[in-house]
Parts: C-alpha cells; sequence; structure tokens
C-alpha cells in the first residue's frame, strides 16, 4: 500500500477529534469544534477543528494541519514516529520497509537519549558535587582521562536530577522510561532510576551508548544496579558490556 493510501486509510479510521480531544478541550461550534489553541498563548478560543475535512486551523496564530501535523507538533515527533504511532492506534500496518524506517529513527532518537544522559552524568562527575565519585575513582587509581574516555558519570543523590535536565533538553518522559532511566511512579510522576552511584555507559559493538551499569559508593544495596531490558538494552547480549563496566567500577 502506498504511503498516500496509508495516511489516506489512518485518516479514515482515527477521528482528529480523538486525537485533539485529550490535549484540548474543545466545544461544539457548527460543524467544528473550538478550543484554546495549543500552539499560542490565548484567552479567547481561536482552534478550530473540522473533524469532516480531519483537519484544525488557528484563527489566532495560523496553525494548521491534520492529524499527522498535529501529533507531530504537540508531541514533538517527526513523521516517520507520528506515522508509527497513528498507524498502530488505527490497526494500520505499516509494509515493512516504512516500519523499519520509523524504527531506526526510534532508535535513534532512543541512543540520543542515553548519550545525552551519559554526557550529563560526565558532566556532573567533573562538577563539585560528583567530589566523592572523583575520590572513589582517584582512590582505585583511574584518572580522569580513563573515565573521560569511558564518558564515566555521577548521578548524585537527588529524585529528579537527570529528569529535569533531560525533560528541560525536549526529551520526552516516555522516552526516559523507555530506555529504563526513569522510572513511573504508582500515584503518578516519575524519578531517576539512579541515585547516588557511579554510572558507567554500556554500549554495543557500534560504540552507541545502550543502557548503563551503576554502582554505589558506599554500603548502599543494591551494589550493582543495571538498566532494565530496553528497546536497546538486551541484557544477555551486553554481558561483556556489564562486566567491562564492573571491571572499571569494582
Ligand atoms: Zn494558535
Amino acid at each position: 500500500m502506498p504511503l498516500q493510501s496509508i495516511v489516506a486509510e489512518i485518516k479514515a479510521r482515527v477521528s482528529l477529534l480523538d486525537l485533539v480531544t485529550p490535549r484540548v478541550a474543545l466545544k461544539k461550534s457548527g460543524r467544528a469544534w473550538r478550543g484554546l489553541c495549543p500552539f499560542h498563548p490565548e484567552k479567547t478560543p481561536s482552534f478550530y477543528v473540522f473533524p469532516d475535512q480531519g483537519t484544525f486551523h488557528c484563527f489566532g496564530c495560523g496553525a494548521n494541519g491534520d492529524h499527522f501535523t498535529f501529533l507531530m507538533r504537540t508531541e514533538n515527533l517527526d513523521f516517520a514516529e507520528a506515522l508509527r504511532r497513528l498507524a498502530e492506534q488505527a490497526g494500520v500496518t505499516l509494509p515493512s520497509r516504512a516500519a523499519e524506517a520509523a524504527e531506526e529513527r526510534r532508535k535513534a532518537h532512543l541512543r540520543a537519549v542515553l548519550l545525552a544522559a551519559a554526557e550529563y552524568y560526565h558532566h556532573l562527575l567533573r562538577q563539585p558535587l560528583g567530589e566523592r565519585a572523583r575520590a572513589y575513582l582517584a582512590q582505585r587509581g583511574v584518572e580522569m582521562s580513563t573515565a573521560e574516555q569511558f564518558l564515566l558519570g555521577w548521578a548524585p543523590e537527588g529524585w529528579d536530577t537527570l529528569l529535569r535536565h533531560l525533560v528541560g533538553r525536549g526529551f520526552p518522559v516516555e522516552d526516559l522510561v523507555t530506555v529504563g532511566l526513569v522510572v513511573a511512579r504508582e500515584g503518578g510522576g516519575h524519578y531517576d532510576r539512579f541515585r547516588g552511584r557511579l554510572m558507567f555507559p554500556i554500549r554495543d559493538l557500534d560504540g552507541h551508548v545502550t543502557g548503563f551499569g551503576a554502582r554505589v559508593l558506599d554500603e548502599g544495596q543494591p551494589k550493582y544496579l543495571n538498566s532494565p531490558q530496553t528497546p536497546l538494552f538486551d541484557k544477555s547480549a551486553s554481558l561483556y558490556g556489564i562486566d567491562q563496566a564492573r571491571e572499571a567500577i569494582r
């Protein structure tokens, strides 16, 4: 099925209203629905959804488009990822090459999250609050040049240090959960999985960071904590990386 037909099929199966209403409160207005524009600040609603046509239009800021543009703009997605999500919601099977391309982009995005985390942990290791970790490494004979080479890092004690940093950089919380850096609280909200730990990025054969090995500096338990199983981090396949991580932060 050509992409054009897939897009049409998705639009036929999913009402634009179903996409918009979780994000914007709408009131019926003739054949359209009206609400406060999610793309610019306003007090009087000028954002219209036309479910029959599957389009939206804001008469305040000019934002307009369809299912795909709406999802891409509100969730900060590229087209491939929006297509993947909408196809899933619509129950439309994507042709394998498109699916693979979307999946590859998804993985690239998740890898970017992990690299940003590794770089941030490493940055923190060099900050005053990383002093205890630096002292620990020095005591073990690990030079800072080695720490830099392996991008060793420090996850501070706080509950949301990494969370706030990465969300501030525009990474969606769901992606942080997906790669195992952040855990969802039962009562809502999220917290950093790794706290008060020396961080060792685990890489795949291509050198991409796929997860972390982490250890406490004191007698805390568990002594070692690894990333959970994620789309990028296959624990069984990453055993070598984990061993390497332990070797370095033993
Ligand atoms: Zn607007």
